[in-house]
């Protein structure tokens, strides 16, 4: 597998965040597997808001993120509570690895 996606869940009891740290590649595959992820995070914090952080992914697809986007919006409409924030840089970074591997396939 060319993109892994990985995640590191940091619970800040003080501040009521739950904070999930994706690095690796968010592609349109890949997002599937956070979103149990986030809806988990949700249920650990019944009082505070989640945070998906990222900031540090080594490579975000636009459609991966779209995706996960909506599907978080539907659960958040269909099951109000705790708001799940999302952190992206400002350019969505392409996958250095798949570039050096397929030449730039998978932009
Ligand atoms: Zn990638």
């Amino acid at each position: 597998m060319l993109h892994t996606v990985s995640v590191t869940v940091r619970v800040d009891i003080d501040q009521g965040v739950v904070q999930l740290a994706i690095t690796e590649c968010l592609t349109a595959e890949s997002h599937h597997c956070l979103i149990p992820l986030i809806l988990r995070a949700r249920g650990i914090n019944p009082f505070g808001m989640v945070l998906v952080d990222l900031t540090a992914a080594r490579h975000i697809e636009e459609a991966g993120l779209t995706s996960l986007r909506s599907a978080i919006e539907i659960v958040e409409h269909e099951e109000p509570g705790q708001p799940v924030r999302f952190l992206t840089p400002e350019v969505l970074p392409p996958c250095l690895m798949a570039d050096a591997v397929a030449g730039g396939e998978h932009r």
